[in-house]
């Protein structure tokens, strides 16, 4: 082990020989802020032994030695760091002389508790030396984790891939709004931690209770809650009444990173009096706070955080990490608590005084500062990662339920999630549900609807209200950003009503029984766009006049774009062959009206003479029904897909030889949202 060594005693003298300048005495020794720190803990440390009379005097007179867990070059590298003015937002001096903001670092080495390094703040000297480390500040989101998601997990009530309704909730006259102001709906645990949501952080603070919650954060090694922290839901959010100490917080996450034990932080190794003889040594006693499971399985998750959550640029540590970040909703502090296996360090920027000022996006510098900390402090380490305790298996899950998926989950809402053993979900999703919706209005189905989709929809167990002026930030009527996906609870007010079909059906059979003409009487033209003709071979002989599977059973629609007259030439039949028709009206909504329905055998082909030579562009008759289709009435001689030729609303023309029937024109309706 790397030790610092120092002599206090030598350190006195040192200051004794220089003048005081603004009241607080130059300091000549290396490392200042560690080594004022080593002087707070010896006291602490010769107080408990209870060995001295007086244990300040005999720090400062009896020539003891103390042997330290201060690592130079690390000690160095933070230092660096925190004075390197490019990690700070737009520096100023405040009436005092300190440059500001200020930051504080703690880096310890979770597997023996040793303080590697201790940075209070920058521009260290005369009038700067506070232990800022020490100081209890706002944590933000970054106590998360520790009051709530370590605790949940611990005690099996939430895993990462337990659901949590990010929806406007009421926590008794308590409205927790997120960063950003929006809800995010049914999420993860774990997306919840990644993204740092503040509605499922309080749900899952009521769910383990203020009163484990804080039990287990004390646990953990945070010092500083008050009473009054005491049963109130916004602590989780970082809502302390004095905040949490940077050195705490290394603590904490030392506790994650350790798998679940603690080892108490300590920067003394050692004491020995003037005679050499030790009067104390660090013999720490491991506290087992959480299991080993819970330490993976927060990792895991924080380690999301450092990759692609609110810490991603910590990726560029290039080593597995994890991290947490915290900023208080006016950005009066910025937090990154982050570690690996090898190291954890604790981060803080913010002014001294509140009134200062507020820091935009306070958590960038703390990240820029752990960044390239990390990176140096690791230089030469292998690139350990967190292993698995075992008895955790990998669950594919529905990302809205935290369950296991249903055939009705859709696949973008399947994923895959780490649970302990014998806690994996069992039951299958209960919040997807497939519905037939209307594909125009998107709304349950009626009988009516032309077009009926089976579509994949989410129902939440438990309803939430969209926001209010209850809600402090933001416009009223917020819902979550699912609220989409939501199973709709009306049907389709569009498709309300068949409109009267039509009646009166004639069917007749051209001479050489090649075509067959319709015709059909409607008693009631209002609101109807067109009509429908469809065909079945009456036989079902299969002769390609059924439908695309060759079932002549089938009714076979003939036009696909809608008639627009009540008149309609079939070309595409065959002689002395049984056909059975319907034709049916659709109104404006698309609805289509009930059929009327017609059966016609057609004429036997009798042998014609060949036509004579005609010079005189005769285009009636046959000659306007073979091949390219000059009709306007959209008949079937030609495939309707590849038809683009609008229907129009003009007399048909060409019957010559055909019985003359009343012919109308529909007024033209547009069709709105079909296909
Ligand atoms: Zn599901
Ligand atoms: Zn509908």
């Amino acid at each position: 082990v790397e030790c610092g060594y120092i002599s206090i005693k030598e350190a006195e003298q040192a200051k004794q020989e220089t003048i005081e300048l603004s009241g607080l005495p130059q300091k000549t020794y290396k490392h200042p802020y560690f080594i004022d720190y080593v002087e707070v803990e010896a006291r602490k440390i010769l107080t408990e032994l209870d060995i001295f009379d007086d244990p300040l005097l005999a720090l400062n007179r009896s020539g003891l030695r103390i042997y330290t867990t201060l690592n130079p070059e690390i000690q160095q590298i933070v230092e660096d760091v925190l004075n390197n003015e490019k990690y700070y937002p737009k520096t100023i001096v405040d009436d005092k002389g300190k440059l500001q903001p200020q930051a504080a670092a703690v880096l310890a080495e979770p597997e023996t508790g040793h303080i590697k390094a201790l940075v209070g703040g920058r521009d260290y000297g005369t009038h700067n030396q506070d232990l800022r480390f020490l100081s209890s500040r706002q944590p933000g989101s970054s106590t998360k984790p520790v009051l709530t998601y370590a605790p949940a997990m611990e005690e099996k009530i939430l895993f990462p891939g337990s659901v949590l309704d990010d929806a406007p909730a009421d926590f008794g006259n308590y409205f927790p709004e997120n960063y950003g102001l929006t809800f995010k709906g049914l999420v993860s645990v774990r997306e919840s931690i990644v993204h740092s949501y503040n509605v499922p952080a309080v749900k899952a603070y009521s769910m383990v209770t203020p009163k484990v919650g804080m039990d287990y954060a004390r646990k953990l090694g945070i010092t500083t809650f008050d009473i009054k922290d005491e049963g109130i839901l916004s602590l989780t959010l970082g809502g302390f009444t004095y905040g949490v100490r940077p050195i705490d917080m290394a603590q904490v996450f030392a506790v994650f990173s350790n798998k679940g034990v603690k080892i108490p932080l300590t920067t003394i190794l050692k004491i020995e009096n003037h005679l050499g003889q030790e009067i104390y040594s660090y013999n720490p006693k491991p506290e087992i706070v959480l299991s080993e499971t819970t330490a993976y399985l927060i990792t895991d998750v924080l380690k999301d955080v450092a990759q692609r959550g609110t810490a991603g640029r910590l990726s560029g540590v290039g080593r597995p990490i994890a991290a947490k970040t915290g900023t208080t909703s006016d950005n009066k502090d910025g937090w990154l608590v982050s570690y690996t296996p090898d190291y954890v360090l604790s981060t803080w920027i913010g002014y001294d005084l509140l009134t200062m000022g507020s820091i935009m996006n306070a958590p960038r510098y703390p990240i820029n500062m752990s960044i390239d900390i990390m990176k140096k402090v690791h230089e030469g380490l292998s690139k350990r990662d967190f292993t698995s305790p075992g008895g955790i298996s990998r669950v594919t899950i529905c990302s809205k339920s935290g369950l296991r998926p249903s055939e009705h989950c859709p696949e973008e809402h399947i994923t895959s999630d780490l649970f302990p053993r014998g806690y994996e979900p069992r039951e299958t999703c209960n919040v997807h549900v497939s519905l037939k919706v209307c594909a125009e209005s998107g709304l349950l189905s009626t009988e009516f609807c032309p077009e009926v989709e089976e579509k994949s929809f989410i129902q939440r167990l438990t309803p939430y209200t969209p926001t209010d002026h209850r809600w402090k930030g933001g416009t009223v009527g917020r819902v979550p950003a699912d609220a989409a996906l939501e199973a709709p609870a009306e049907t389709c007010d569009i498709h309300t009503e068949r409109s009267l079909g039509p009646a009166g059906l004639t069917l007749s059979s051209s001479p050489d029984g090649k075509q067959v003409t319709l015709s059909w009487y409607h008693p009631d033209t209002s609101n109807i766009a067109g009509y429908i003709v469809y065909r079945k071979t009456a036989d079902g002989d299969g002769d390609g006049n059924g439908d695309e599977n060759g079932n002549g059973d089938e009714y076979k629609r003939l036009n696909q774009q809608l008639i627009t007259v009540n008149i309609f030439i079939d070309k595409n039949v065959k002689p002395e062959t049984s056909y059975d028709y319907k034709v049916t009206a659709v109104n404006i909504n698309g609805v289509e009206s009930l059929p009327v329905l017609g059966s016609i055998t057609t004429n036997k082909l009798e042998p014609v003479p060949p036509d004579p030579p005609s010079e005189n562009g005769d285009d009636n008759g046959d000659e306007n029904g073979e091949g390219e289709n000059g009709n306007d009435n959209n008949n079937g001689n030609q495939s309707g897909r590849g038809n683009r030729n609008p229907p129009k609303n003009t007399p048909l023309t060409g019957l010559i030889g055909l019985p003359m029937f009343t012919i109308w024109t529909l007024k033209k309706y547009k069709i709105q949202n079909k296909k």
